[in-house]
Order: C-alpha cells, then sequence, then structure tokens
C-alpha cells in the first residue's frame, strides 16, 4: 500500500506536464469554437489518441496508480483545459469502470478495448443509469431486463436519459431492473454491442455548459443481447438475488442501504477533480487580469477588496484538491470511507468551482460576462459538478448518514 503524499514521483509529474501540454495547446485554443458548435469534438479526441491521451492503456495505468493520484492528477489537468472537450475526452471511462468494476476477465478483455476503439478508428462509450423518473432516486429505476430461458438471451425494454455520448456511442453500458422487488439490489448491468438493433438516440439535450459533450436519451424498445453480455454473468447475478431476496426477507432487511450511494463513494473524487481542474483555470484568469487591468490609475488587484477575493479563490482550489487526493488514495489503498470522504471531496470542489467561477467573472467585469474571455464559458460548465454523478443535496445526505448512522432523509 503506498503512503499517502502530496510530492509526486517523477513519472507522475511527467504526465501531469505532458496532459497540461495538450491542455494548453490543444483543448484552450479549441474550447470556445466547440462550445458554440455544441458537437462531439471528433478531431481533438483523435488527436488525443494519436498521442496515447485518449486510450485504454493510459486510463488503465492511471486508474491503477498505487497511489491513487493519477486519475485525479489527469481529470484535473484535461479539464483545466476545457470541461466540455474533456468530458468527450474521459466520458467512455464511466462506462469502461461499469465494466472494470462489475464484469468477468473475459467480459474486460471483450468489451473495455473496444470502448475506445484505436487511433485510427476512435470509439467512444456511454454509460446508461439515469431515467427521466430515477435521477438522485435509482431505486425508481424502470428499464427492465428480462431473461428469455428459450434462448438464454436478456431482453432490455426502457428509456436512459441524460446519457453523455448516449447514442453516438459504440458500446453502451446500461443498468437494468432484473427484480423489482428488491430495489437498487434487484439491478443488474449489460453491455449492449455495437450495432444492437432496438437501441436509439432520443432527444439530444442543449445544456447550459460542458457544451461539447454530447448527452442524450437512448431508447432502449425490445432490445435483444447475448446471455454473456450480463456483466459478471449469470451465475453471479442469481446468487446476489437469492443473497438480497434472504436479507430482505429478514426483519428490517427491508432497509438495505441504496446500493449505488456506496458504489459511487470510490468514484467521486475523480469527478471533485474535474471540478478542481475548472476553478483553478478561472482563478488563474482572473489572477492575470486583476494584475494587468487598470482602473483609478492602478491595476484592480491593488485593492483589496480584489486581491482578497483571489486569496480566498486560492485557498479554495487547494483545499478541494487536498480532500480529492486524499480520497482517491483511500479509494487506491483500501481505506473504508468512514465518514463519507469521497462525497466530501465530490461536494467540497464542485461547490468551489461554481462559486470560484463565479467570482472570476465578477474580477472580469463587463469581460467576465462576454464569450470573448473563458470565464464565462468556465462559470457555466462549473455548473455541472454539483449535479452529475450525485447532486450536492444527495452528497450532504450521504456524508450526515455516514457520520450519524441515522437514515436522514
Ligand atoms: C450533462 C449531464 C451528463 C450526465 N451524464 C450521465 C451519464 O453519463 N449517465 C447517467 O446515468 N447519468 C448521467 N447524468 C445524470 C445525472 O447523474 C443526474 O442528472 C443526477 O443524478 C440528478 O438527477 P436528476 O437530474 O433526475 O435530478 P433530481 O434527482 O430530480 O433532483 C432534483 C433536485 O432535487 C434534489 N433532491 C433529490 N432528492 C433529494 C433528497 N432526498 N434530499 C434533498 N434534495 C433532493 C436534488 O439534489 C436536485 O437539486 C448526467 C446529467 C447531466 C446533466
Amino acid at each position: 500500500m503506498a503512503e499517502f503524499t502530496l510530492e509526486l514521483n517523477d513519472d507522475q509529474k511527467q504526465v501531469r506536464d505532458w496532459l497540461h501540454g495538450f491542455a494548453a495547446d490543444v483543448m484552450r485554443p479549441a474550447a470556445a469554437e466547440w462550445d458554440e458548435r455544441e458537437e462531439t469534438p471528433w478531431p481533438i479526441i483523435q488527436e488525443a489518441a494519436k498521442i496515447g491521451i485518449y486510450s485504454l492503456d493510459f486510463y488503465a495505468q492511471q486508474y491503477f496508480d498505487p497511489t491513487g493520484l493519477g486519475i485525479p492528477l489527469t481529470m484535473e489537468e484535461l479539464f483545466w483545459g476545457d470541461a466540455g472537450i474533456a468530458l468527450s475526452i474521459v466520458g467512455t471511462g464511466l462506462a469502461a469502470v461499469g465494466v472494470l468494476a462489475n464484469g468477468t476477465e473475459e467480459q474486460i478483455g471483450t468489451w473495455v478495448p473496444q470502448m475506445y476503439g484505436d487511433a485510427d478508428d476512435v470509439k467512444l462509450a456511454a454509460f446508461c443509469s439515469s431515467e427521466p423518473d430515477a435521477g438522485s432516486d435509482v431505486a425508481a429505476m424502470r428499464t427492465r431486463a428480462v431473461h428469455d430461458e428459450a434462448t438464454g438471451e436478456w431482453v432490455l425494454n426502457g428509456t436512459k436519459t441524460w446519457a453523455t455520448n448516449g447514442g453516438i456511442a459504440h458500446v453502451h453500458v446500461v443498468v437494468a431492473v432484473v427484480d423489482p422487488a428488491l430495489g437498487t439490489k434487484g439491478h443488474a448491468s449489460f453491455v449492449v454491442p455495437p450495432g444492437t438493433p432496438g437501441l436509439s438516440q432520443g432527444q439530444k439535450f442543449r445544456k447550459h455548459g460542458i457544451r461539447a459533450s454530447h448527452t442524450a436519451e437512448v431508447v432502449l424498445e425490445d432490445v435483444r443481447i447475448p446471455g454473456h453480455c450480463l456483466l459478471g454473468g449469470k451465475e453471479k447475478l442469481d446468487e446476489r438475488l437469492a443473497r438480497a431476496r434472504k436479507r430482505a426477507a429478514a426483519p428490517g432487511g427491508e432497509r438495505v442501504r441504496n446500493a449505488a450511494m456506496a458504489t459511487f463513494e470510490a468514484s467521486r473524487p475523480a469527478v471533485g477533480a474535474m471540478a478542481v481542474g475548472t476553478a483553478r483555470a478561472a482563478y488563474e484568469v482572473a489572477l492575470d487580469y486583476a494584475r494587468t487591468r487598470t482602473q483609478f490609475g492602478r491595476p484592480i488587484i491593488d485593492n483589496q477588496g480584489i486581491a482578497f477575493q483571489l486569496a480566498d479563490m486560492r485557498t479554495r482550489v487547494d483545499a478541494a484538491r487536498l480532500l480529492v487526493w486524499r480520497a482517491s488514495w483511500m479509494a487506491a489503498a483500501g481505506k473504508p470511507f468512514d465518514s463519507a470522504e469521497g462525497s466530501m471531496s465530490k461536494l467540497y470542489a464542485s461547490e468551489t468551482a461554481k462559486e470560484v467561477t463565479a467570482q472570476a467573472v465578477q474580477i472580469l467585469g463587463g469581460n467576465g460576462y462576454t464569450r470573448e474571455y473563458p470565464v464565462e464559458r468556465m462559470h457555466r460548465d462549473s455548473a455541472i459538478y454539483t449535479i452529475f454523478e450525485g447532486t450536492s443535496e444527495i452528497q450532504r445526505l450521504v456524508i450526515a448518514r455516514t457520520l450519524s448512522g441515522m437514515p436522514i432523509r
């Protein structure tokens, strides 16, 4: 188990600098254009693939970094470049983690490489859990997966929403209900292979921010997939369902903990790191501007009112990073999240990004309010961090329940 340290090793520094170069030289200059186009920035993803930033190898390396810092370093640098483009680059990872977490070795080997494709033929993947009536309340999920005993296939029906890369992905990972009586314990994850009939894209959403990232509904109508597309396999699912039924039948057993809350705890610091990237970017723009913008015959940073804001912004960004690194290290070291440290990091970092980007807009004055300066986009982009992967309210609920041991609602 790696010790927790704030000192990056040489490999980490090298990777961070390499990512920073791509973020500064390729992503930043293209950010405004793709934000306006509201389209997946395929040429940028291809460039990332050519140099290895968009590749299974790279993400696997960062994911398995024993210090836990590989993923947060990657997220911070890419989202520093631009949040919308960065989500297009890392969105596949959400589906890949869905397979890594639940799949057999064979399933991981089959599906995860297909999610990325290669530099000459780049592919994307989508993770489809949310539904119109099941956002924070994952237990309200309605998409059904029914096993066809005759053919051994699974048949999926339902509508997923808010899926990053939904409908344009090569591989979709879909969470569906296999036993409605068991709440979240009756859910299972499936891979829908490329070209499967019955899967289609519904509405594509026009968003407030991260507009270069494609977000859409995914409609599943009698989608038939082979038995081997059930992640983890049928035997494991049957065992898990039998255990859950036994527990539900026991006195008090119906109050099973929301599985999604526990599962997300380890992945939430990665979203915190994205928020740190956006917050740091806005802080840097504001600092530069405050040094050079002159009013009343002196740079505006000469006013305590501006300088103190910048001091608070930087302090919050650094504090957010520390929480993210702590939780990321804990996840890698297998430490239990006894105080919901994963949720804490996501809550604090996402709220920080919203506040810091709003302060940056204020420091740039009228310019901050225009699309001529990047803080306007960063401010819009930052609003996503308190919504996806569990809203701020849900993070507070998880933290409060964990700390108190009470079923707080
Ligand atoms: C751009 C974007 C990309 C996304 N990508 C994906 C993806 O790839 N895959 C995927 O599956 N999902 C994705 N999501 C979905 C995202 O995870 C959900 O939007 C999120 O979980 C919130 O669900 P909801 O939108 O239904 O809001 P709701 O759950 O309806 O919440 C509405 C409001 O009520 C509050 N609230 C709800 N319950 C409580 C409570 N118990 N106590 C206090 N307050 C509460 C919430 O905090 C929020 O403020 C994405 C969403 C967006 C916007």
